[in-house]
Parts: C-alpha cells; sequence; structure tokens
C-alpha cells in the first residue's frame, strides 16, 4: 500500500515537471514578454498585441483567440488594463493566469504595470512558481540596476517634464520623479484646447524642462506646442520595441529609461 502509493506520486512529479519543459507562455504585450524570457528561451514566448499595435484600441481576431488557445500561461494586465481577456479567463480556467495587477489595484490606477519594477518582480516570482523554477540572478540584476537608477536620477529627480501618453505613472513614483503633466490619457484622444493651452502656459512660465514624444505617434502636437521655446525633447517607448528579448530584456529596458531620463531632465552646461 505505501509502496503502490510512493510510486504514484513518482510518477505524479516526473508528469508535472516533464509538462513544465513543454509550457506554452503568452504574454499580451512584449514588456510581459521580457519578464517571462528571464525564465524561458524567448522562441517559446508568444506576444498577443504587436509592439507596433497599441493595446488601448486593441480586439481580439479569430487567429488570436486560436493563438490563446494553445498557450498554458497568459501573462496579463488584469481585466481592467485588457478587457478583451476577462471573458477568455472565466471561460478557460484551466489555463494559468498571471494578472500583472496587484490584487488591491485601485480601478483608476495607471494599468501600465510594466513601469513598476516591484510589480514585475512579482509577476516574475508567480511565473518561476509556475515553472518550479528557482531563479535569483534576475532578482538580483534587477534591484542592482534600480539602485544605479536611483543614483543616476538623484540629481535631476525634481526637473519638471511632460510625457505624451499617461503610460508612467509607476516608474515616476518609485524613482519619484516630477511628472507634471501628460498630453492625453490615452495614446487615441487628442488632447483638448484647454490643456494644450495650460501646458503651453507651465512650459512658458519654466516649470518644464523636458518633454518625450513616443515613437507611434506624431510629434507635431508636440512641435506645436514648444515652439519658440528651449525645452528638451526626448522619445519614450512604452512598448520598448527596441529591446529584443532575452534573459537580461527588462533590465535593459529599467536601464534605458533611466538614461533616457536622465539625458532629459539634465541641463546643458553653458
Ligand atoms: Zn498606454
Amino acid at each position: 500500500m505505501m509502496i503502490s502509493r510512493f510510486f504514484a506520486f513518482s510518477l505524479f512529479l516526473i508528469s508535472a515537471s516533464l509538462q513544465a519543459q513543454s509550457f506554452n507562455i503568452m504574454a499580451t504585450v512584449h514588456p510581459l514578454a521580457m519578464v517571462a524570457a528571464s525564465l524561458v528561451a524567448p522562441d517559446q514566448i508568444e506576444v498577443l498585441i504587436p509592439t507596433g499595435m497599441s493595446p488601448h484600441d486593441f480586439a481580439l481576431r479569430p487567429s488570436d483567440i486560436e493563438r490563446l488557445q494553445e498557450a498554458d500561461v497568459i501573462l496579463w494586465n488584469g481585466p481592467n488594463a485588457e478587457p478583451f481577456l476577462q471573458g477568455f479567463a472565466q471561460r478557460w480556467p484551466d489555463k494559468i493566469w498571471l494578472s500583472a495587477a496587484p490584487s488591491d489595484a485601485p480601478a483608476n490606477a495607471d494599468d501600465h504595470w510594466w513601469f513598476n519594477p516591484h510589480v514585475m518582480l512579482d509577476l516574475q516570482h508567480q511565473l518561476a512558481l509556475v515553472l518550479e523554477r528557482e531563479e535569483r540572478s534576475f532578482e538580483v540584476a534587477l534591484q542592482a540596476q534600480l539602485q544605479t537608477s536611483q543614483e543616476a536620477l538623484a540629481a535631476v529627480r525634481h526637473h519638471g517634464f511632460f510625457v505624451f501618453h499617461r503610460a508612467y505613472d509607476h516608474w515616476v513614483e518609485v524613482m519619484q520623479l516630477n511628472q507634471v503633466g501628460a498630453f492625453t490619457l490615452s495614446p487615441e484622444q487628442k488632447p483638448g484646447l484647454r490643456t494644450l493651452h495650460r501646458m503651453r502656459q507651465q512650459l512658458q512660465q519654466g516649470e518644464v524642462q523636458c518633454v518625450f514624444s513616443e515613437p507611434q505617434f506624431s510629434p507635431a502636437l508636440i512641435d506645436s506646442v514648444t515652439r519658440g521655446l528651449n525645452i528638451r525633447r526626448g522619445e519614450l517607448d512604452p512598448m520598448a520595441a527596441h529591446i529584443p528579448l532575452s534573459a537580461n530584456a527588462y533590465v535593459e529596458f529599467i536601464a534605458d529609461l533611466t538614461e533616457r531620463f536622465v539625458a532629459c531632465l539634465t541641463p546643458e552646461t553653458p
């Protein structure tokens, strides 16, 4: 009796570990795939929303649903950020759904969760548990990078800046930066004239030293608001499309983000 039960348990362990090796992982956006790539090879990871496409107005196509169906583990930003997946999360409870959104997140929180490195570390731990992987090097490298970022931003964190859309709240909070405003809540919404007028005034009053654009959207709007003023310009890609998937991709993303903020917020020496 004891022996057969032990034997059955061993079989269970073997099948569980075999399963772990063949998990198909899908991340909704490239930045979540960067976190998954710290644990599994890039070719085992599918990304649902192509990097050139805005996740804000994304709609699933039939081919996306087929790809989702083949995934065993889905990393997503939760039902508030990605409502198109909510029904599938309920319909397919046998899949492992790992949401980056913390369970106590308020409904109006900025849901670009990948800009919070602590939330991403938590997501990486959840995935490591599912995959039964003991993996510490990601955490060590990320903590070291965060220390470097804090030091690099210390001298410029009170310098004001505008971002193109509201995507960076978590980064601003973690690094205690001075974000004065955003042109738009979502890239699909054009800012109103009143907003643009207020932003122009803030620029004229010297509250803002740097304005960030985004590669997917025309900078014409920012050109017109900053015209004639000596304002530094930077570019931020919230989807991090320029960083290829690798074990170190997410840490590289944080290093790159830090450099972009330091470059735009540091005044030119006369
Ligand atoms: Zn966004």
